[in-house]
């Protein structure tokens, strides 16, 4: 399961609206609005992303 890094939806990578490499890491989105916004600020979307992440690792 990813997170849309958009809107922090999560994702399931086969059934993602559009799925993009950025940096090397793949990023999955559940619509074309999430991925255009993401295509304007792709930084400020992968760093929102990262904290995601680790906040989730946590528990
Ligand atoms: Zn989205």
């Amino acid at each position: 399961m990813a997170l849309d890094p958009v809107c922090g939806k999560p994702i399931n990578a086969h059934t993602a609206y559009w799925m993009i490499w950025y940096r090397g890491t793949p990023y999955y989105f559940c619509s074309e609005e999430c991925q255009l916004k993401f295509d304007r600020k792709p930084e400020q979307y992968r760093l929102q992303a990262l904290e995601r992440r680790e906040k989730a690792a946590v528990y």
